[in-house]
């Protein structure tokens, strides 16, 4: 940040950059990428070095990105370097399974030739959504990527500034978090988290199997938690499969063939012989959401403002919501000539987003709540339910349209135009 060119003078103060992003996971790149386009310069600090995160096995995640995230993702210019590598999602089949029975007979049964836009959605590896970020923000000239680097200290009571690790410390009329779930942008700011642990954790992995998956994808809800098979390129699944916290420590320790053997009987065979393809992760599960998105000089994108169950895989869409509506209504307001890191400016990226965040939370917690239980009951209640969904085509294409991300009132780099 020593070089002069890069400075941003606000009011007579000499500021390193327009906005300071902490955070270089996958929204805060989003978000710089997309601020560029309205001309306003970002630093993003990680924590982590640049090679760590770009190195393959670094996240074992593959996301259900919804067909409005491929949108932004095509905005931000993202989208070439990443489309060979995506799976479109073709249909999404859901059903109640138990170990050894294999999957019931779908009740709900979502196919993208229901709506006209093409496919819901894609699927995409981490590392290559990861990779492409990490190139494109080298080669934009509006964004500095500081890698390597931890944030400890910030100071938003006018303008922005934060203390690194290593004593610098940097200034910019605005600070996001895009720090994750635990968020420690929100914690200085004194922002207050609600939310509890699911007392899941998710077992990720990636299997290669014998019979073409067509681009559909499961979800079998188990007693203990759902398990969805994703489809990836070629003969290839993702598989996000939530134990029991015990349990799922008990099934990682396992080794291969031991983990294979406990996910056999609950996959079944319908896509022939499985095989695993790739290291083996898992995630504790558990809502945590900030009871503000935004304060005086400061904004929270992606899961440092949400951390939700992935139950319905709509977390980082929820994210890539949050960025196209931030940059869409700080560009505006640059373009009006008003000081876009006022509060007042900010609340109305606060009060765009809140409405979204509450409603997706609370409808994931309530499915996952619903449907990781055994109880015959709310088994029946909830397939009965979901079986009148599924045989009301108005409703049914709602779910469709929901899913792709094409509902309520979409930032318009997510509809695929221009900031
Ligand atoms: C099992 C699982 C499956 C999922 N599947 C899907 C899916 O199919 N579809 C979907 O849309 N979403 C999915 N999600 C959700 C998605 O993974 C998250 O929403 C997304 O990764 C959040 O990205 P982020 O950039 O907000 O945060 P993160 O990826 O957590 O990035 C935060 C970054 O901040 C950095 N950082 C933290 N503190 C500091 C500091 N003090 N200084 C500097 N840097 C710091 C960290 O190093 C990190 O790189 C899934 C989640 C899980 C757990």
């Amino acid at each position: 940040m020593d070089n002069p060119a890069r400075m941003v003078i606000l009011r007579g103060m000499a500021c390193d950059t327009d906005i300071l992003i902490v955070g270089g996971g996958l929204n805060g790149p989003c978000l710089a990428l997309a601020l560029s386009q309205a001309g306003l310069r970002s630093t993003v600090i990680d924590a982590l070095p640049g090679e760590t995160r770009d190195a393959g096995g670094f996240d074992g995640r593959s996301y259900a990105l919804a067909l409005a995230s491929a949108r932004l993702l095509q905005a931000i210019g993202i989208w070439d370097a990443v489309r060979e590598n995506a799976q479109p999602m073709l249909e999404i089949k859901a059903s109640d399974g138990r170990a050894g029975e294999g999957p019931a007979p779908y009740f709900l049964h979502f196919d993208h030739a229901e709506i006209e836009e093409g496919p819901m959605g894609y699927m995409l590896e981490d590392r290559f959504l990861r990779h492409a970020l990490l190139a494109a923000m080298e080669a934009d000239p509006n964004v500095t990527h500081l890698p390597g680097v931890r944030v400890i200290a910030q100071d938003t009571s006018g303008p922005a500034s934060v203390t690194l690790e290593d004593g610098r410390t940097l200034s910019a009329r605005l600070l996001v978090g895009a720090d994750g779930r635990q968020s420690g942008t929100a914690a200085r700011a004194g922002i207050k988290r609600q939310g509890w642990d699911y007392g899941q954790t998710a077992l990720v992995c990636c299997v290669a199997h014998e019979r073409p998956h067509h681009g559909i994808a499961h979800q079998f809800f188990m007693p203990p938690g759902p398990l969805a098979i994703l489809p990836l390129p070629g003969n290839r699944c993702s598989i996000v499969w939530s134990e029991r916290h015990a349990r799922a420590a008990q099934i990682d320790a396992l080794d291969d063939d031991g983990y294979l053997e406990e996910l056999r009987p609950r996959f079944g065979d319908f896509l022939g012989e499985i095989a695993l393809d790739g290291a083996r992760f898992s995630y504790p599960l558990n809502l945590t959401i900030a009871q503000r998105f935004v304060d005086e000089h400061l904004a929270l994108v992606g899961d440092a403002a949400h951390g939700v169950h992935p139950i319905a895989g709509q977390g980082l869409n929820l994210g890539l919501r949050d960025v196209g509506a931030l940059a869409e209504v700080l560009a505006d307001a640059k373009r009006r000539g008003e000081d876009f890191a006022a509060i007042d400016v900010l609340d109305r990226y606060q009060g765009w987003r809140r409405f979204d965040t509450a409603t997706l939370a609370a409808s994931t917690d309530l499915i996952n709540r619903l449907f990781s239980n055994d109880n015959p009951l709310l088994r029946a209640a909830r397939d009965l339910g979901m079986g009148a969904v599924n045989a009301m085509p108005g409703l049914r294409r709602g779910f469709i349209r929901e899913a792709a991300g094409l509902t309520g009132d979409v930032p318009r780099l997510l509809q695929g135009k221009p900031l």
